[in-house]
């Protein structure tokens, strides 16, 4: 698929829209279309790579941005985790679902930071 298509590359120049949650200049943040959980966000590059398989050495810097955003999302919407806490939903879960084999149906890296169930139950 070309960049063209590819549905995530369109919601980043806003050619499609999004319930956008966040933004800056390389990533962009918006709630799944189908959540699987009450907290189901897309963390999503600006720039087109297929896989997480694609990425090279110098993807470091976006891949830890995409991961340290993660837990500040989760904090936003009320699921960090708190050590000690007893409140129901403590903590989130990040997912990147890579090729055919890994449940990948869009080839543009996304995270899914998904939270508010038990993390027994599966994507
Ligand atoms: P994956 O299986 O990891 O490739 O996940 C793709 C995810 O993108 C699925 O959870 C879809 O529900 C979600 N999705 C597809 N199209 C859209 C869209 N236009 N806006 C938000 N989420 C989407
Ligand atoms: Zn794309």
């Amino acid at each position: 698929m070309g960049h063209d298509e590819c549905i995530f590359c369109k919601i980043a120049i806003g050619q499609v829209l999004s319930e956008q949650v966040y933004a800056d200049s390389d990533l962009i943040v918006f709630k799944d279309i189908r959540p699987v959980a009450p907290l189901h966000l897309l963390v999503v590059p600006r720039r087109h790579i297929p896989t997480l398989q694609h990425c090279e050495s110098e993807d470091q810097e976006l891949l830890g941005k995409m991961m340290l955003l993660a837990p500040k999302l989760a904090r936003e919407f009320g699921y960090a985790y708190e050590p000690g806490s007893d409140k129901e939903a403590n903590g989130f879960r990040v997912v990147m679902n890579t090729g055919p084999g890994g449940g990948q149906e869009l080839y543009h890296i996304h995270m899914h930071v998904i939270a508010g169930l038990r993390p027994s139950i599966c994507m």
